[in-house]
Order: structure tokens, then sequence, then C-alpha cells
């Protein structure tokens, strides 16, 4: 027997959650499955402790499947901060009510592959990568110190290599007409500004031609200053 049913999975520590649907052959609220959720389900995976599950409604899959997307659609679930959803639906939920079997879902994600994706689409993997670059569990995955021995095996599979001509051409053509150094001009605008009326050394005036300047003052003014007579 299916009793399809909505669930909720809270993330305890920050109050986040997902709302999803389980309306396949033979499901029920305990057949041990996770969540739809590629993003959220290895963090729940990876820190069970920190989710609690909990069923919202039962029922067939056809009235579950429209009073989820009801009540994603009510919460604004894909625009809510607090949401790791990224629709207001299910994605298997057509607007004429019609539920693709789930073998079609996955032939359509397979096709999608690829794709080239519109802005609000960029937008929602960006604001997926965002919720999950706060994982801190997924953060220690990312950035995994290489091991030494890992790493002079990168430098020594690198040495001597030799890039192409088309590889030299791109460099260059991506570094034209850019600043070299460590900052952007915004960057440095923003250091600038930030330093403005902090200056740490006082200003100090040259006798011999009353110029004022602050730093290396000592270099061309004072006893190396051109007016000076000697
Ligand atoms: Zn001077």
């Amino acid at each position: 027997m299916t009793i399809a049913y909505i669930y909720k999975w809270v993330h305890l520590p920050t109050s986040k959650w997902y709302i999803g649907v389980r309306t396949k052959n033979g499901c029920h609220p305990d057949d041990g499955y996770v969540c739809s959720s590629k993003i959220v389900k290895p963090l729940i995976e990876s820190s069970p402790t920190e989710w609690q599950r909990e069923i919202l409604y039962t029922g067939t899959p056809d009235e579950m499947l429209k009073l989820e997307s009801c009540i994603l659609t009510n919460l604004d679930a894909k625009n809510n901060l607090n949401s790791y959803n990224l629709q207001n639906g299910d994605g298997n939920f057509t607007t004429t009510g019609i539920t693709m079997p789930e073998a079609w879902v996955e032939k359509i994600r397979k096709g999608n592959s690829g794709k080239i994706r519109s802005e609000q689409a960029r937008e929602n993997y960006r604001r997926a990568n965002q919720k999950k670059a706060q994982d801190l569990d997924y953060l220690k995955k990312l950035r995994k110190p290489k091991l030494d021995d890992h790493k002079s095996k990168i430098s020594a599979s690198l040495k001597g290599v030799n890039k192409t001509d088309e590889h030299k051409r791109a460099m260059s053509a991506a570094k034209k007409g850019k600043k070299t150094g460590p900052c952007s001009d915004a960057r440095r605008e923003a250091i600038k500004k930030a330093l403005k009326g902090k200056h740490t050394l006082p200003v100090v005036t040259c006798p011999h031609c009353g110029f004022n300047g602050r730093s290396n003052m000592k270099r061309w003014h004072f006893d190396n200053c051109k007016e000076r007579k000697k």
C-alpha cells in the first residue's frame, strides 16, 4: 500500500528547512527515505543529529503533490532565505496536475546536463552553493589540506612543462589592460578611502624649499634638497 507524504527537514542549528514530497509506489512515512534534494541529503547524512524530520501530511500521491506545490508557493520557498528548496514545487509536478513517472523525470534530468541555464536557474544554483558554503562539514571536505607527498607530486608533474602558445596567448589576452599586483582597482580604491585621514606619519616641511610631505622626505629634501644652499 502506498501512503504518500510531505516531509520537512529542519536544520536545528540554523532553523533552515527543506520540504519535500514522497510519492513512489509502495512508499510510506517510515520507509527510510531521506530526502529528494541532492544538496540537503548529504548534509543530513553527514550530521544527522543536527537535523529533525517531521511528517506534515499523508495522503494519495496526487493530493500530496498538489499540496506540496501549494505549501511551497505559499512560503515562496524558492526565494525564502530560510529554505533549502530551490523551487516552489517538486519538479515532478506539472501545472496541469499530471505526475510524471520517476523514470521520465530521471531521463529529463540526464538530458539536462550540459544545458545552458537561464539567469534564474543560475541564480538558484548560486543560492544553493551559498547554502552549501555555510555547511562546515562540507567545507572541511572541500578544503582538506594536501599532504606533503601529494603537494610534491603535483609540483613534480608540473615542473618543466611548457605552456602551449595557445595557452600563453590566452593568458596574455586575459591580462591585457589589467593592472598587475594583488589588488583590483576597486580594492585599491577601497583601501585608499579607508586610510584617508588616518596617516601615522606627520606632515613635515622642508626648510629649504617649503615642500610638505609625509614619506620619503629625507630622500629628496632636507639635506638632499636641490634648493639647499651649499
Ligand atoms: Zn626641499
